[in-house]
């Protein structure tokens, strides 16, 4: 089973510090690292530890040495093929800084990742063809997205938009959606409405088939308009949340495209986002399907 993921990648630049810098102030780093990130790659990574095929369509910069993080990708079975490498850019990234109680101040530079043109996608459009789903998230061009949706919908590939972070869609893009995964405030940003169901139904007027909701330590919601199923969270020591978002949507991708009806799929991604929150990090901590299998076993026997 394929997926292809058109999205961002980035470096993370992490520096734990006493207390965060004021205005003008120089501190110094107890600790620092640096960690691939980036909602695409995020994804990319964890539907291949999830057990698919996967094809990442993407932009690193070569100013700061992007090819490494093309090889890394390559080394973890991922097709990279789709990977643009900027010349006179650098790799999207993360600046940021945390203090000893968690609290952060983040600076996002999207470097590459803003480079990612249709015309790129274009020159890429077999990867789309040849799979099962396309991911898409926001952290690349909205044209980009826009026109990635349409080649896809053109083959007939099925697209999952994790529309985060979360900003105003052009209405239009709605229609070549099928499955729409916010959290609780992007969907509050797409909609207006703070309220889950009236959100969903919204999205599904506006053209979308599949509308599933991320609810955090409760779970998530699905609706395709006329069936609404709620999914209670599974209950795990939840220690980082980073990219419990990210596993849980490559899970729907592989479920989905693995043919488990919709009610499996909503548990198996549910207990992929749950791991993923029990481990510090963003890639360091997507699971992988031996993990999630197991604990849906302890889950039915246990
Ligand atoms: P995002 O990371 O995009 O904000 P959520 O916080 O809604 O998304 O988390 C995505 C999914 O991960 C949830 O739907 C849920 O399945 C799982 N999850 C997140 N936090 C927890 C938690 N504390 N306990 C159990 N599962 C969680």
């Amino acid at each position: 089973m394929k997926i292809a993921v058109v999205g961002s990648i980035n470096k993370d630049y992490t520096a734990q510090v006493d207390k965060l810098p004021q205005k003008g102030e120089t501190v110094i780093a107890s600790n620092y690292k640096i960690s691939l990130g980036g909602k695409g790659a995020n994804q990319a990574v964890a539907a291949k530890r999830l057990g698919a095929e996967v094809a990442m369509i993407g932009a690193v910069g070569k100013l700061d040495g992007g090819q490494d993080i093309v090889k890394k990708l390559e080394n973890d079975g991922i097709d990279v093929s789709g990977i643009l490498i900027v010349d006179d850019e650098v790799t999207g990234n993360a600046m940021i800084t945390v203090d000893e109680k968690g609290a952060n101040t983040i600076v996002v530079y999207p470097g590459a990742n803003n480079k990612l043109s249709p015309l790129w996608i274009e020159k890429q459009k077999e990867i789309i063809r040849n799979a099962h789903f396309a991911i898409l998230q926001l952290e690349i061009p909205i044209e980009t997205v826009e026109f990635a949706v349409k080649i896809s919908k053109e083959y007939n590939v099925k697209v999952i938009l994790n529309p985060a972070p979360a900003k105003k869609l052009p209405e239009e893009i709605y229609e070549y959606v099928d499955i729409i995964t916010p959290n609780e405030v992007e969907l509050t940003q797409l909609t207006g409405t703070e309220d889950i169901k009236e959100g969903a139904s919204i999205l599904i007027q506006k053209g979308v088939k599949e509308v599933i909701v991320t609810l955090g330590e409760r779970g998530c919601y699905y609706t395709d308009g006329i069936r609404e199923i709620f999914v209670e969270a599974v209950r795990v020591k939840a220690i980082d949340t980073t990219a419990a978002g990210d596993a849980f949507n490559a899970a729907i991708a592989v479920a989905l495209g693995e043919k488990m009806d919709i009610n499996s799929a909503l548990i198996f991604a549910n207990i992929a986002g749950a791991l993923t929150t029990t481990k510090m990090g963003a890639q360091d901590a997507l699971p992988f399907r031996q993990e999630v299998e197991s604990f849906k076993k302890n889950l039915v026997f246990g």
